[in-house]
């Protein structure tokens, strides 16, 4: 690739988007920020804005946007402000843009990561809950719209990089029996079921080996995180569900691994820092400095492996029968998932209770085949009604 690329970065304020700025500002030969976007945190945006100046910035809330937009002005900055969820379609599918960070979160960052695809963008996927949600449609979108698709998520970049350039022909025609998803098992992984229901959101915000953004960061101590990306791997990937392995590894330092017919496993190793993965779906097929030290295996020691428990952390169970499932059960398992992780935040809901408010949606919701957007969109805000009515009885 010649030139330099117009980078659009969805979420830019979050953990994901500020990594994605970090190796951006290391590269200014071949980056540049062509739109930041905020949900309503204008205060990191304006630091964002003086440092990258990029042509547009985009936050949802019409007021913060006329405080930013005045903000900008005074610091005499040309920056345009934009406001409202079109606008981040917008940004994201703007001719002049060449890359896409889709580095929002939850299913807000659906429409804009599909409006990328469509514009047939290089898609640099953070936003998990975009596959999850409405896989066969966005898959679809890349495929019609031209774009590249290249997984942010740690575990699917470490697949991505040992899987061959072909894998899109099936993995059987390429040799690969299996991927082997690794897991930290989060902060609770030894924890017993007693101590499970008494974590505090303070507890499970504190993961062991990764900074993350709060959804996430309660996602990977309930193990959902890895039912998500479970699904995620089956639509990246063409994998069936029984190819699909999570292994429990404490260290976070395989990032993942391919089995081939022969018996080779191939992994991808690192220090667990987003920037890795950025900076490889940044330069792709080039490798470019991420800022991200050397691994060292003597301090690291020992590599330890082990299986899930699905009858302490049976989110992982539930994400595996929504695949299973099929039509709009991944949408339901999502929306209700991000109902129960809001209300256990807010002290609402305990944290053995996510899995149990999950099961009651998918079992109320009635599910059909996932054929257009809508049906994503209308399922997503079922299950959500659903999972604050079972809230409500509960209470
Ligand atoms: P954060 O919570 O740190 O950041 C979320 C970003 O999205 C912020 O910029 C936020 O703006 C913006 N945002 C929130 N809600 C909305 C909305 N309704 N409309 C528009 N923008 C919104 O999340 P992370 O960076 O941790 O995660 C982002 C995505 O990447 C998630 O899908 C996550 O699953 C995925 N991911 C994250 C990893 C990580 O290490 N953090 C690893 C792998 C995947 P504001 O600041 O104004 O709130
Ligand atoms: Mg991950």
């Amino acid at each position: 690739m010649t030139g330099i690329q117009n980078i659009t970065v969805l979420g830019s304020t979050g953990t994901i988007g500020v990594h994605t700025l970090d190796v951006i500002a290391r590269h200014p030969d071949r980056f540049r920020a062509f739109a930041l976007t905020a949900n309503a945190r204008i205060e990191p945006l304006l630091d964002q804005c003086r440092q990258f100046q990029p042509n547009y910035a985009v936050v949802l809330d019409a007021d913060a946007a006329e405080v930013l937009r005045q903000q900008l002005r005074a610091l005499g900055l040309l920056t345009e402000v934009l406001c409202g969820p079109a606008a981040l379609e917008q940004v994201a599918a703007a001719p002049e843009v060449d890359a896409v960070m889709a580095a929002i979160v939850g299913a807000a960052g659906l429409k804009p990561a599909l409006a990328a695809a469509r514009a047939g963008k290089r898609v640099l996927l953070a936003n998990k809950e975009t596959l999850v949600m409405s896989g066969g449609l966005f898959m679809e979108a890349v495929r019609a719209g031209g774009a590249t698709l290249l997984p942010i998520d740690s575990e699917h970049n470490a697949i991505f990089q040992v899987l061959p350039t072909r894998f899109n022909q099936g993995l059987a025609h390429v040799g690969v029996s299996r991927i082997l998803l690794t897991a930290s098992g989060g902060p609770f992984r030894q924890a017993t079921p007693d101590a499970l229901a008494a974590v505090t959101p303070q507890q499970a915000l504190n993961h062991p080996n990764w900074v993350m953004g709060p959804k996430i960061s309660i996602d990977s101590a309930t193990l959902m995180n890895k039912g998500l990306e479970v699904i995620e791997a089956y639509w990246l990937f063409g994998a069936s569900p029984d190819q699909i392995e999570v292994v429990i590894h404490p260290q976070s330092v395989i990032h993942s691994m391919v089995e081939y017919v022969d018996g080779s496993v191939l992994a991808q190793l690192g220090n667990p820092d987003m920037r890795t993965p950025i900076a490889y779906a940044l330069s792709y097929p080039e490798r470019i400095s991420s800022g991200v030290g050397p691994l060292d295996l003597f301090k690291i020691a020992r590599l330890d492996f082990e299986a899930p428990d699905t009858t302490r952390f049976p989110c992982l169970a539930l994400a595996f029968d929504a695949l299973h499932r099929g039509g709009t059960a991944p949408a339901v398992l999502n929306a209700a998932n991000e109902v129960a992780v809001a209300a256990f935040l807010q002290g609402k809901l305990r944290f053995n209770d996510i899995p149990r408010m999950v099961e009651a949606t998918l079992e109320r919701v009635s599910l059909v085949e996932a054929t257009v957007l809508s049906d994503v969109i209308e399922a997503d805000e079922s299950a959500r009604m659903i999972a604050l009515d079972w809230l409500a009885t509960r209470a």
